[in-house]
């Protein structure tokens, strides 16, 4: 095998996934909903897949016509700034294939990428496939000030991270509402990671997928929006995330022409295009949110309502049974402590060399208990991983499965 896939071959998505369905688990690990998509876009996939010969065929390389065009109109009105749909955008087989295109076109035998943790998993390895190198910055509890309750806790030290940039940085990713803690940074974090990408010629990439998904009246702001930054920022999005449709695989990378040009290159040499009558749904979805944008009508406005009081329902069950979650601002994933278990009865399961606490407990959940969630130190780099072994992440973007998972969870305490 080529040297770039070494010690890459595990993937918490292909074991944990495997392992929920080898022991039929209640599954709150992979994070999907188990609800339809809004039926607007399932009438539109419907109609483009009778709609005669072309949505059966190839469309345009870097996305599909109707799909970038209206990516651009309704991006434009969000950004402030005109995006060209021919130039600024490139449609992807999900949000994992923008990111494998930014990395793939950006990043050099030698470059740094700093990468803020927890991340989402696969930002290491496509790193390391493009030859760079992870540098990494913690997001971490602030001090002193009682309780870890809330996402908002986490905060970057603005000094460690200027630290982390040195002459080979290229770029830093940041994933803004986070995954797996929930974090939506505020104007003013940003802020303060445009002002060092400025000033050290840094591009950033900024992993929006969960975008649309914040609570209790916090608001998600661009980084590309920042004075700026439009220049030096990719930013991925998912239509998977957007309209509850993850196994569509549609998403996109959206940014200044001069960059998007080199995923491009990537992209036409690798994938060609994505599935051209999911892309005319989605198309259609967007138009749709265009129209009825801000009003109560919107599935952008009515999903975070409705995953809202998900939220709150399982902190509160997981509260009930002794477990210590932290309140996500966004996404769709709660982590909760598990460092302290005295309301609920299992054995003593310590952390061995090859296994940390966290994926020993998760395990014995889901053959014991039959409830699958994610250890979270999978979100960790491998020289970080011991240090967040007591926190497990559940996903709540579930109707029937999460009234199942409390049923579990209240006969155990
Ligand atoms: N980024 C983040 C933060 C994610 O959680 C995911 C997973 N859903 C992706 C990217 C990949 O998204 P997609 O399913 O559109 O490939
Ligand atoms: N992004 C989803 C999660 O974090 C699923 C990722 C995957 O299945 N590869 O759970």
């Amino acid at each position: 095998h080529a040297r770039r896939i070494e010690a890459i071959d595990k993937n918490i998505w292909v074991e944990f996934t495997q392992l929920a369905a080898d022991y039929k688990a209640v599954n709150l690990g992979q994070g999907f909903p188990d609800f339809s998509p809004p039926s607007f876009v399932q009438e539109a996939f419907c109609k483009a897949l009778n709609g005669g010969f072309s949505m059966h065929q190839y469309t345009r390389a870097f996305g599909h016509p109707n799909l970038v065009k209206i990516l651009a109109k309704f991006f434009s009105r969000i950004v402030g700034r005109e995006i060209d749909p021919m130039e600024d955008i490139l449609v992807s087989v999900g949000a994992y294939q923008a990111l494998f295109c930014t990395f793939q076109a950006l990043i050099d035998e030698g470059d740094e990428v700093i990468i803020v943790e927890p991340f989402f998993d696969c930002y290491q390895p496509m790193v390391m496939m493009a030859g760079g190198t992870a540098v990494y910055v913690p997001l971490k509890p602030r001090e002193g000030c009682g309780p870890v309750l809330s996402s908002a806790d986490w905060v970057l030290s603005p000094e460690e991270l200027a630290s982390k940039f040195s002459p080979r940085t290229k770029a830093i990713v940041i994933n803004t509402p986070n995954n797996p803690l929930g974090k939506v940074y505020q104007r003013e974090e940003l802020q303060m990671i445009a002002d060092l990408c400025i000033k050290h010629d840094v591009i950033c990439i900024s992993d929006e997928v969960y975008e649309w998904l914040t609570y209790d009246g916090t608001k998600h702001v661009k980084i590309a929006s920042l004075p700026g930054m439009w220049e030096r920022t990719v930013t991925i999005g998912s239509a998977g995330k957007t309209f509850s449709a993850t196994g569509w695989k549609v998403g996109w990378a959206m940014g200044s022409g001069h960059i998007l040009k080199h995923l491009k290159t990537v992209h036409q040499n690798s994938v060609y295009h994505c599935a051209t009558a999911a892309q005319e749904a989605v198309a259609v979805g967007f138009q749709r949110e265009y129209d009825v944008f801000g009003t109560e009508e919107s599935y952008f406005h009515q999903l975070p309502i409705h995953l809202h009081e998900k939220r709150l329902r399982l902190a509160d069950c997981l509260k009930s049974v002794g477990l210590k979650p932290i309140l996500p601002q966004g996404g769709y994933f709660m982590i909760a402590d598990i460092s302290n278990l005295s309301n609920l009865k299992f054995p003593d399961i310590s952390s061995t060399k090859d296994e940390p606490y966290d994926y020993r407990f998760v395990k014995w959940l889901i053959k014991e208990k039959g409830l699958a969630t994610i250890p979270v130190s999978a979100f960790y780099s491998p020289e970080h991983r011991n240090e967040f072994q007591k926190y497990i992440r559940f996903c709540f973007v579930k109707d029937t499965t999460l009234q199942a998972a409390e049923d579990i969870l209240r006969q155990w305490s």
